[in-house]
């Protein structure tokens, strides 16, 4: 935690004040944010701007989410003390650290090695006990552990993937940037009811593209 008046600690207040203006209302997400050091998962090159309100450029051509759309989809996932959450795409591993803050469980999955050996050391380092990071492709999921209660994605899928609806256990929510890779792209939140698939069109994003396979450059 930042020293009281220090300027960490403005800064950190700052963050959470722009978060509450913009509408994030959930006061556990609120905390979630507030308990993970974005820093510490941003590129030294732009550790000032770790608590800017943009996306900062990772290793591998990859992107760390804007915080306010973190704690936008996190809020809109309904995450509960209970739930076992797939997220797909760990990148840095911010948002996998967030969700661990209200899940009983996260398991990420990336599909650049080196992304997933640099989140998993930060993430052991930092004391995040409850996310488990797997390398492999995403669009299949991560089907010996499913189902789960939520999927988080954070790569724009042009078309919904059939294998994470199909993991997503009964009254399951999945939220996803969903749209071509070069043009407009929304975030879904899709619920699964007995009576079928209901979908949600929220607000309008820019992601990364979800890619098939996994990485073949590290
Ligand atoms: N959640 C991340 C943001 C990651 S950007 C964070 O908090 O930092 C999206 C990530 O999705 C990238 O790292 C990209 O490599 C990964 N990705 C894209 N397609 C994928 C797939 N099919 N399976 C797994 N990861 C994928």
């Amino acid at each position: 935690m930042a020293r009281p008046g220090s300027q960490e600690s403005v800064e950190r207040m700052e963050f959470l004040l722009s978060l509450r203006r913009r509408g994030i209302m959930d006061q556990a997400v609120l905390r979630a944010m507030d308990e993970v050091p974005r820093e510490h998962f941003v590129e030294p090159a732009f550790n000032e701007d770790a608590y800017a309100d943009r996306a900062l450029p990772i290793a591998c051509g990859q992107t760390i989410s804007q915080p306010y759309v973190v704690a936008y989809m996190t809020e809109k996932l309904g995450v509960g003390p209970k739930h076992r959450v797939l997220e797909v795409g760990t990148g840095s591993g911010y948002q996998a650290a967030v969700l661990s803050r209200l899940a009983r469980e996260v398991i990420s999955i990336e599909r650049y090695r080196t992304l997933v050996d640099v989140a998993r050391r930060r993430l052991t380092t930092l004391d995040f006990t409850n996310v488990d990071i797997v390398a492999g492709d995403g669009l299949e999921g991560v089907p010996d552990r499913a189902p789960y209660d939520r999927i988080m994605v954070t790569a724009a899928a042009e078309t919904i993937p059939q294998a994470l609806i199909d993991q997503l256990g009964e009254g399951g929510v999945m939220v996803l940037p969903h749209g071509p890779h070069n043009g407009s792209q929304a975030i879904l939140r899709i619920t699964k009811e007995p009576s079928g698939i209901r979908q949600e069109t929220l607000i309008a994003v820019r992601f990364v593209p979800l890619l098939p396979g996994q990485a073949r450059e590290l």
